[in-house]
Order: C-alpha cells, then sequence, then structure tokens
C-alpha cells in the first residue's frame, strides 16, 4: 500500500474540484479507465499485453473507499479481463468495444454483429492484398481493428489505408474510426463517451474521473466535460505518450505513460482511504 505519494495537482480549476469531490465522497465517485495505453503498456502484440505493475491493486483499494470502479475499451470486454485479471478487482464493470459490450461479476452481455460486419470483413482481404509488410486485421466479432504498428512506417502505412477502411466502412452502414497505428471499423453510435454517460446515470455517480491515452478517449472527456457543466464534479486523466499530442492537451492531469497512470491510482486510492497522501 502506497502512503504519502504525491497526488499531482490538476491544471485547471474545475479538473481540481473534480479530484476533491472524489476524495470528500468516495461512495458517489466513478473511477473509470482505458486500458491500452492506460492501464496496460503499448505492446507489439495486442494478446501479450499486460496491466502495469501495481494496476490492479490501485484499482482494488480505490473500489474498497466505496467508489466505483470501470474500465472502458475498445478491446473485447473479456479479453481485457482475461489480459489484465481485472476480475481480481470487486465489483468491476467492464465496458468492452467501446461500450457495446458489458461485463461484470462474470456475466458477458455481448450484442449480435451487425449485418454489414460480414462485407466489410470480406472487403477487407482485398484492401490487404496491397498493405505494407505488418499490416494486420483483428477480428473482434462485433468490429474489426487494422493494425499497423509492426510496419516499417507505421504512420504511412496507417495513412494510406485509413481511407479506403473508411469507404468500406461506409458503404456497409460502419464506421472507422483511426488510434495509435490502428483503425477500427465498428457499428456507428458507439463510443467511450456514450459508455461514460450510461455509465455515471446507472450508478447515480456525483463525481467521475476518465483516464486515457488515445483520440478514442476524447468523447469520453467530452463527456466529464458536459456533466461537470450540468453539476457533476469530474476530472480528466491523460497517460501521455510520444504518439499521441491531442489527449494531452485537453486533460485537466498528464502522467507519463501507463507507471505514471498506476503511481496516480495509488496515490488516489490511499487518499481516498483517508491515508495519508499529499496534493503538490
Ligand atoms: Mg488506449
Amino acid at each position: 500500500m502506497t502512503t504519502g505519494r504525491d497526488l499531482p495537482r490538476p491544471r485547471t480549476a474545475a479538473g481540481v474540484a473534480g479530484l476533491a469531490a472524489i476524495r470528500a465522497d468516495p461512495s458517489g465517485a466513478l473511477v473509470a479507465v482505458d486500458f491500452d495505453g492506460t492501464l496496460a503498456p503499448i505492446v507489439d502484440d495486442p494478446a501479450t499485453s499486460r496491466v502495469q505493475p501495481g494496476g490492479i491493486e490501485a484499482l482494488t483499494a480505490i473500489r474498497r473507499s466505496g467508489a466505483r470502479v470501470a474500465v472502458i475499451t475498445g478491446r473485447a470486454a473479456v479479453v481485457a479481463v482475461r489480459l489484465g485479471g481485472l476480475q481480481a478487482v470487486p465489483g468491476i464493470v467492464v465496458l468492452g468495444q467501446y461500450g457495446a459490450e458489458r461485463w461484470h461479476d462474470g456475466e458477458l452481455t455481448t450484442p449480435d454483429p451487425l449485418p454489414g460486419l460480414a462485407a466489410v470483413r470480406s472487403g477487407l482481404s482485398t484492401v490487404m492484398a496491397d498493405a505494407e509488410h505488418g499490416a494486420w486485421v483483428e477480428d473482434k466479432r462485433l468490429s474489426l481493428v487494422v493494425h499497423t504498428r509492426p510496419c516499417t512506417d507505421p504512420d504511412a502505412a496507417l495513412r494510406r489505408l485509413a481511407p479506403r477502411i473508411a469507404a468500406l466502412a461506409d458503404a456497409n452502414g460502419l464506421e472507422a474510426d483511426s488510434g495509435r497505428y490502428v483503425v477500427e471499423i465498428r457499428p456507428p453510435g458507439i463510443d467511450k463517451g456514450r459508455a461514460l454517460r450510461a455509465l455515471v446515470g446507472e450508478l447515480r455517480a456525483r463525481a467521475v474521473l476518465f483516464a486515457g491515452d488515445d483520440v478514442g478517449d476524447l468523447p469520453a472527456f467530452d463527456v466529464v466535460e458536459q456533466l461537470r457543466g450540468r453539476g457533476t464534479a469530474g476530472v480528466t486523466v491523460c497517460s501521455a505518450s510520444t504518439e499521441v499530442a491531442a489527449v494531452a492537451e485537453r486533460a485537466d492531469v498528464v502522467v507519463g505513460g501507463t507507471r505514471g497512470v498506476v503511481d496516480f491510482l495509488e496515490a488516489l486510492g490511499s487518499a481516498m482511504s483517508g491515508e495519508d497522501a499529499v496534493t503538490r
């Protein structure tokens, strides 16, 4: 258990108020975090990713203070649970595939795939036939993800593929969204903002924290800001990387990658349990 670790002071007044509200009233708080790049370091092979050491313990300490804890991820919910060992956090809610799926207490709720996905799946084989070496497709059943991280020039490979993938998605009633060396093809109208908003409503949270690292997390940042305008306290945390600048620009708190996130969560857990974390 960490004690006395510095809890960074948010750089905005709204963020300071949001963090203070979470510390003052843990039972009214929701602490929600993204998975890849936030809780788990990005690795070349996403099948081998693991939570940053201390992350599960930190989320558990936050949960034990009375707060609700959630992971909101683009991953399939059961994959995030399995890779992350998330089931160790009592009562955790895992919203997978940007909120299309929900895992709680060992039970998964997941919809049927959209009919257009099968056509995208087969169309992608044509698109990928002349993609850069190393690009590959991850099939998440409800969505498809094209990865270019293993390519020699992942940025260029992504830029070349993205328009063709977007056209294919659009022609079949799906959306294509780019992230850190990925393009995701998924059902329209699903994003982390909607997922977070619904969870805040369901849990009747009075204060919310959301931590993320990528542009797909920005809709959740938007929702934190909207909720603040309606009286729900909130704070956004960026897991900063050299790959994405847009998230750090928007966040109330910026920490260094997954290690920084877990240090922050450890300090928050200590503060929420009345232990002696200090705000610098
Ligand atoms: Mg991420």
